[in-house]
């Protein structure tokens, strides 16, 4: 086994600090990469706090993961020593799942793993994610990263990347269409650069009116104040595409008054709670209310390629690990600019 060091939360009331663990032996197929950066998703927060379900602890939270290879496996072929690699919120899955023969093992219909709070395939030994020095992953389920673009700005693409451009790319959404981001954090603002990049006219839904000069240099053409009246009234009936990104309970019936007959209402952001939904909300104008969560292995590696192509990175704060408790207050405050990414250097 592979002695490891981590951040882990040894109970949901529990802070995060230091643990010592072991990963498995580098088999055939894998790929050991040391950790060099990684991000804080606000499913981090939702997962140590139990806010879906009863997680499974110690978790050492973290699925936006960079780093650099030191050891490759005897049938790896994917991937060499030196070799920047990256995982994002799935280690595994069955693989021959219609889901999966599909690309689509986010899906897998016998359940993928997750790269922490999860199992292996084998669906008994827990996964551990990236808030830790080193991680041991089946090279199928490790992205290649780009030499061009700064590292620790490319780990939340791992999962805020992937999960604001596969419903974006799935909705075909583009010229032509008026597309709102709900809320301007780690996922908003990269579904920001995509829409703006993809041609859409992209408006941004957010809580926080200090946000708006940082919307409009992310590439945002309008800014909406959700708490204003009178900017919310303006906006009714407009967008062809809201894109959901809020991590907190808020009211869905008044974000479908605003799309356009036939809009859809893409919900990712996961509130630890059910949304009450009126019927007459989605009927008076044949509006669709649906999700979609992270993405593919190929379509996550077509999305970094998208974004090394177009200079695409995340906004980050780099911290030190010992300050992630004082980072998720932040979170929990909407006050974040616009991804945490933790340095592993200072574990
Ligand atoms: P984040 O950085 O904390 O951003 C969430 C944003 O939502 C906040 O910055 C804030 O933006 C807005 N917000 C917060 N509370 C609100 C409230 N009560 N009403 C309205 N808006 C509110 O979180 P994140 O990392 O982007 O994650 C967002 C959500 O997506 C989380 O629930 C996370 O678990 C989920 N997620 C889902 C997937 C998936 O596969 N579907 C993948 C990753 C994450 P403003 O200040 O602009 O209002
Ligand atoms: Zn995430
Ligand atoms: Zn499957």
């Amino acid at each position: 086994m592979i002695p490891v060091k981590g951040y882990a939360a040894q109970s949901p009331t529990t802070d995060l600090a230091l643990w010592d663990f072991e990963r498995r032996e580098v088999g055939p197929h894998d790929v050991q990469f040391d950790i060099q950066f990684c991000g804080v998703c606000h499913s981090d927060l939702h997962q140590i706090k139990n806010d879906w379900f009863p997680g499974i602890f110690p978790m050492v939270p973290g699925h936006e993961i960079v780093g650099r290879v030191v050891k490759v496996g005897s049938a790896v072929t994917k991937f060499k020593v030196g070799d920047l690699a990256g995982t994002g919120c799935m280690v595994d899955s069955c693989r021959v799942c219609e889901n999966c023969k599909q690309d689509l093992e986010q899906y897998c219909l016998n359940g993928s793993s997750q790269t922490y709070n999860g199992f292996e395939q084998d669906h008994k030994t827990p996964t551990y994610g990236g808030y830790s020095n080193s991680i041991v992953v089946n090279e199928d389920f490790t992205l290649h990263i780009s030499e061009k673009l700064d590292l620790a700005a490319t780990a939340p693409l791992l999962c805020a990347g992937i999960t604001t451009y596969s419903p974006l790319r799935h909705w075909k959404v583009g010229k032509g269409h008026k597309l709102a981001v709900l809320g301007l954090g780690g996922l908003g603002h990269m579904a920001v650069k995509f829409g703006v990049a993809f041609g859409a006219d992209v408006t941004v839904l957010s809580t926080s009116p200090s946000k708006e000069a940082d919307a409009k240099k992310l590439g945002a053409h309008h800014f909406v104040v959700t708490s204003d009246p009178e900017q919310i009234k303006a906006a009714k009936g407009t967008f062809d595409f809201i894109l959901d990104t809020v991590s907190a309970e808020h009211d869905f019936n008044m974000y479908l008054s605003l799309l356009r007959t036939n809009g859809t209402m893409i919900c990712v952001g996961v509130p630890s709670k059910p949304a009450e939904v009126a019927a007459f909300s989605l009927l008076g104008g044949r509006k669709s209310l649906a999700g979609s969560g992270i993405g593919g292995i190929a379509e996550t590696q077509e999305m970094l390629d998208f974004c090394a192509e177009h200079n695409i990175v995340s906004d980050i704060e780099m911290i030190d690990i010992k300050d992630i408790s004082t980072a998720y207050e932040r979170m929990l405050k909407g006050d974040v600019r616009y991804r945490f990414v933790i340095d592993i250097a200072t574990l």
